[in-house]
C-alpha cells in the first residue's frame, strides 16, 4: 500500500515531510530524487517504508522486495505461525531436550546469535526463552487474571537462555530443555528493519527508512537533510511528544507499556516480562535507545526496561555508539528522566517550535 501522508501508530513518529502524490508524479523534476512512502500490516503491527528514488517504478519494485523480505522473515521467526522455522525448532523439545543440534537458516542463526549475546550482556534480563511466559501473559490479557501458581511454576521451569546451545562452526542450535518456546518479539522488528534497509541499499537506494511502531532503521537522510528526525511519545501523556532524536545510518527503538499491557485487579502489567518473577513489569518505564544497528537498539530498549534505569545505563555505556533515554513514572505520576552519556548528541529541539523553521533543523 502506498500512502501520501500518515502518522505512525505507537511510540515513535517520523517528522520527515510527507510527499504529496502530485509532487511524486511531477515530471518536471524527473532528475531529482523523490520520496515515496509505503505502509503495510506485517508481523502484527504496521511496517512503513520511505524510499527516495529518481524513478517511481524503481521505488515501487524496491518496496515490493522489502515486503517479500519481511514476509519471509515472518515465516521464519514468528512464534504465532505454527510452522515457522522457529516453532519447528521448539517442537523438537516436545518430548524432551534435543539430543542433537540442528542446522538453522541464516536469519534464524543471526537473530538467535544476537539474542544470546543480548542475554549475556544483560545478565539474562533479555531472554528469548521467555516464550512460555509470554504465552501465559497473552492469556492474562484476555482473561484479566494472573496465571495460577502451578502454571507459572511450570513455565518458569522451562526458561533459561543457557539452555540454548549455539555452534558457530555449523550454524546449528540445540535446545537443552524439554518444552522450550522461543519468542524473538523483543528483537525481531529491529532486526527486520535493519535487514530491509540493507536490502534497499543493495539495490542502490540509500536514502531509506524502514520501521514498525517503536523500532526503526534508517539509512541516509532525505536529500537536503542532515539526519532523519524522529519524535518520541511521552510516557505520561502518549498524545504528546516528549523528545526529538536525529540519526542517520542508525537504529532507534522505544519500549514501553503504553499500548500493550494487561490491567489485572487494577494493576498494570507490561508485555515485557521480568524473567526473574515470570510476570509482566509493573513499574512504569519508557526507554528509547539508539545504536549503530537497529537490532541492538531493539533488544537494548527491552533489556533496559527490565533492568531499570541504573543498571540499564551501565549496560548501554558498554555498547559501541549506543545511547539511551529512560523515563520512569512513579505511583504519584512523577516522571524521572535519565540519559546515558552519548544521548545528548542525538537529541534535538522540538522542530515545530524551534527557529527559524522546521525544515532547517537537523
Ligand atoms: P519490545 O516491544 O521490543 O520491548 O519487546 C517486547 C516483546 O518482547 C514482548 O511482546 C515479548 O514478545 C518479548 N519479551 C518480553 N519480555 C522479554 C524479555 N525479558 N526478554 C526478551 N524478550 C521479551
Ligand atoms: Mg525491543
Amino acid at each position: 500500500m502506498k500512502t501520501n501522508s500518515f502518522r505512525l501508530i505507537g511510540l515513535i513518529t517520523l517528522l520527515s515531510m510527507p510527499v504529496l502524490a502530485s509532487a511524486q508524479r511531477d515530471g518536471s523534476n524527473s532528475g531529482a530524487l523523490r520520496g515515496f512512502q509505503y505502509q503495510q500490516p506485517e508481523m502484527g503491527t504496521v511496517f512503513q517504508l520511505q524510499i527516495w528514488s529518481a524513478d517511481e517504478k524503481e521505488a515501487d519494485d524496491a518496496a515490493q522486495a522489502a515486503w517479500d523480505r519481511i514476509d519471509q522473515l515472518n515465516q521464519e521467526l514468528s512464534d504465532y505461525l505454527p510452522d515457522s522455522e522457529l516453532n519447528q525448532l521448539c517442537r523438537r523439545t516436545d518430548s524432551g531436550p534435543m539430543k542433537e543440534p540442528v542446522r538453522v537458516g541464516d536469519d534464524l542463526w543471526n537473530i538467535l546469535s544476537a539474542a544470546m549475546e543480548a542475554a549475556k550482556l544483560s545478565d539474562g534480563a533479555f531472554d528469548v526463552t521467555v516464550g512460555p511466559l509470554t504465552r501465559l501473559q497473552r492469556q492474562s490479557r484476555k482473561t484479566h487474571t494472573l496465571p495460577d501458581r502451578q502454571a507459572l511454576k511450570d513455565a518458569m521451569s522451562r526458561i533459561g537462555w543457557r539452555y540454548v546451545k549455539m555452534d558457530p562452526a555449523h550454524h546449528s542450535v540445540q535446545l537443552l530443555h524439554a518444552k522450550m518456546q522461543l519468542d524473538v518479539g523483543g528483537i525481531a522488528k529491529g532486526f527486520t528493519s535493519e535487514q530491509v534497509v540493507k536490502l534497499l541499499k543493495q539495490r542502490g537506494l540509500n536514502h531509506v527508512l524502514c520501521g514498525a511502531a517503536g523500532d526503526i532503521a534508517v539509512g541516509d537522510p532525505p536529500p537536503g537533510r542532515e539526519r532523519w528526525r524522529i519524535a518520541i511519545q511521552s510516557l505520561k501523556n502518549p498524545e504528546e511528544m516528549s523528545d526529538y532524536v536525529a540519526i542517520r545510518n542508525y537504529g532507534i527503538s522505544t519500549s514501553g507499556d503504553t499500548y500493550r499491557s494487561a490491567i489485572i485487579k487494577g494493576e498494570r502489567y507490561s508485555h515485557i516480562i521480568d524473567p526473574r518473577s515470570g510476570l509482566g513489569l509493573r513499574k512504569r518505564i519508557g526507554v528509547t535507545t539508539v545504536a549503530p544497528h537497529a537490532t541492538t537498539a531493539d533488544w537494548v530498549s527491552t533489556a533496559i526496561s527490565v533492568l531499570g534505569a541504573e543498571k540499564g545505563l551501565a549496560l548501554v555505556e558498554r555498547l559501541d555508539g549506543a545511547a539511551a533515554r529512560i523515563v520512569t513514572l512513579d505511583e504519584q505520576g512523577h516522571e524521572k528522566v535519565y540519559e546515558s552519556k552519548r544521548m545528548p548528541q542525538f537529541l534535538i529541539a522540538n522542530p515545530a517550535t524551534s527557529a527559524p523553521k522546521p525544515d532547517s533543523v537537523h
